[in-house]
């Protein structure tokens, strides 16, 4: 079995992702999560749990609904927004 997410150099899939089921090599797959990097990308970086339905105009971050706001025609990230507020430091990633 070859991983589905390699393009080039095809390595060997020893994972197998828990939300598409693509089976990826250990550097396509986030072991902690059990899921592969193309589903990383869908999901919400702040809960990653639920889709992300918009990326954060500061950070770039995707984030669903949940774990942002809307600021004009953008969405920020609850980080953001916290750290905007000064409430709270956060380690930027
Ligand atoms: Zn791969
Ligand atoms: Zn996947
Ligand atoms: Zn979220
Ligand atoms: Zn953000």
């Amino acid at each position: 079995m070859k991983c589905e997410l390699c393009i080039v150099d095809e390595k060997k899939a020893e994972n197998r992702c828990v939300i598409c089921g693509r089976y990826v090599c250990n550097e396509h797959f986030i072991p902690s999560l059990g899921i592969c990097k193309a589903c990383e990308l869908t999901l919400c970086h702040i809960c990653k749990r639920r889709l992300a339905v918009a990326v954060c105009a500061v950070c770039g971050r995707p984030i669903c609904e949940r774990d942002s706001v809307r600021r004009g025609l953008v969405r920020i990230c609850a980080l953001c927004l916290q750290q905007q507020r000064g409430e709270l430091s956060v380690d930027p990633l």
